[in-house]
């Protein structure tokens, strides 16, 4: 193991990209909803009231997927902390230090993956 700085410098930097991108998913929501608004579109009948009504779910989803990560490398940090990061929540053997730098919020060894 490289020490769990390693991993919460990593943890950390990840927060910091979704954070952004978080931010800006969040104003283009916001976007989104104006223009609706400043075109005063019906997103019922109004073609292009249907297409920013799809362009908001879009956006929406990505940033509740972006949320969800969030909350993920929240709770690995956590975990830092507390001293079991890296450790499969199933079996209790290391995580792969290959599989933490893909997926730094990982939970459980390749094997208990699913
Ligand atoms: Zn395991």
């Amino acid at each position: 193991m490289t020490g769990a700085g390693g991993a919460e410098a990593r943890l950390r930097a990840r927060l910091a990209e979704v954070d952004a991108r978080l931010a800006a998913q969040r104003s283009a929501v916001a976007g989104i909803v104006e223009s609706a608004r400043d075109a005063n579109v019906d997103d019922e009948h109004d073609p292009e009231g249907a297409t920013l009504a799809w362009e908001r779910q879009q956006a929406a989803a990505l940033a509740a997927g972006a949320e969800a990560e969030r909350h993920e490398l929240l709770a690995a940090l956590d975990r830092v902390a507390a001293g079991t990061y890296g450790v499969c929540e199933v079996c209790g053997r290391p995580i792969p230090a290959a599989r933490l730098a893909a997926r730094p919020a990982a939970t459980r060894c390749v094997e208990h993956a699913r």
